[in-house]
């Protein structure tokens, strides 16, 4: 066992530095060190490694190698002498509070529904467990959620100790396996009175260190369930994020946050219902621009629009009211510098000519056959000269 399994709450501790080794580390240059003992936690039973400083070098990752932890640093450290370990304990206890709380998450789903957790992942933001049930019911992660709170609110110690393998006792013990290269007595985590379990893990000693668990929402994979949950600070850093959010919304919104989801509703059912109005409106547009065209005789023989507002159905009215006229219609929709899309249409032989020439000169893209050419400009900023190239 290193110092952080026998003690997690340690964050310093002198040692001896046993090894040190040149590596490449993410293609540079670093040192591998191997010290007496370490209370750097290194991967294992689903918690990543700890951060922190070995001799007051930073530690980009540690490793667990057999019996060793190997810390990796960009400085060389002199062997045989003394450093000091100190372990990056904000980053560590959040750790601890993720993975001792999903010990009691599994514990509980167990005992209560025989829901085995099959494997558990300590996310950036959130962590899920995955369970052997096909669904979780809304009921039951309630009262999940209860029984995880109501069992943190008992303040049951939780202890690390070591059972001798092949024994009887280990053999009631749940476990997922025990890695390949593990020798000797087993480390055995309890929540008193109610699990315990196999684990390598740096946990709290108390589970009153919880503080609260909120489970949040399942997904459903091949069969099973992934449970995500958040422990301790992350469960109020969650709820400041809720609070922030919610604030910025009755501002925005001028209405409370118990208003908020039907205000929304009815925002976007009166934008879905606005949209459709401009767009009719638009091609209603069109067909006026189209008649007030022909209607001079004879027609120009081009048409140049830009519409700010307008979209390809805009674009598209234009070129279907012109169509079989001796026209050529040049339009753009979209900020006046834009980017924005643009169309070319007319007499196939005069758009395949124009068509590339134009998308070039507004710096964008296009492609057509026939009738028709469109693409997507980068900037209208040079359309007069686009539209000079009409006139030629
Ligand atoms: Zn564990």
């Amino acid at each position: 066992m290193f110092a952080c399994q026998r003690d997690s709450y340690a964050r310093s501790f002198k040692s001896t530095v046993k090894s040190c080794e040149p590596v490449k580390f993410e293609s540079a240059d670093a040192f591998e060190v191997i010290l007496e003992d370490t209370v750097l936690f290194p991967e294992g039973g689903g918690q990543p490694d700890d951060r922190g400083t070995v001799g007051g070098v930073p530690v980009k990752r540690v490793v667990r190698r057999g019996s060793n932890a190997v810390h990796i640093v960009q400085e060389k450290l002199d062997v045989g002498a003394e450093v000091e370990t100190v372990v990056d304990w904000k980053r560590r206890f959040d750790n601890m509070q993720q993975h001792s709380g999903q010990h009691l998450i599994t514990a509980l789903a167990i005992n209560k529904w025989n829901y085995k957790t099959t494997s558990w992942n300590l996310g950036e933001a959130k962590s899920f467990l995955e369970l052997d049930c096909k669904s979780l019911p809304t009921e039951q992660i309630d009262e999940l959620e209860c029984m995880v709170n109501n069992a943190i609110l008992e303040c049951r110690p939780m202890t690390p100790r070591l059972v001798e393998s092949g024994s009887d006792e280990l053999n009631e013990i749940r476990s997922r396996g025990l890695p390949a290269d593990h020798v000797g007595p087993v480390r055995v985590v309890e929540i008193q009175g109610i699990d315990s379990n196999m684990c390598c893990g740096t946990h709290v000693s108390n589970i009153s260190h919880l503080q609260a668990i909120k489970l949040l929402h399942t997904e459903s994979k091949r069969g099973h369930t992934l449970l995500y949950y958040v422990a301790g600070q992350r469960a109020l850093a969650l709820l400041q994020r809720c609070v922030d959010t919610e604030r910025q919304l009755t501002r925005l919104l001028s209405c409370g946050p118990e208003e908020h989801p039907q205000f929304v509703d009815r925002l976007l059912k009166t934008q879905k219902t606005t949209t459709k109005v401009l767009r009719n409106q638009l091609v209603e547009i069109a067909e006026l621009l189209v008649a007030k065209h022909l209607a001079e005789k004879p027609p120009k023989p081009v048409l140049s629009i830009h519409r700010e507002e307008g979209d390809m159905s805009f674009m598209n009215a234009l070129a279907s009211g012109l169509e079989g006229q001796d026209v050529v219609l040049f339009v753009t929709c979209g900020p006046d510098k834009g980017p924005g899309p643009f169309l070319v249409a007319g007499p196939a032989d005069k758009v395949s000519s124009l068509g590339p020439k134009i998308a070039k000169v507004l710096d964008g893209k296009g492609g057509g056959r026939g009738a028709r050419y469109q693409g997507k400009a980068n900037s209208f900023a040079k359309r007069a000269d686009a539209e000079a190239l009409l006139q030629e």
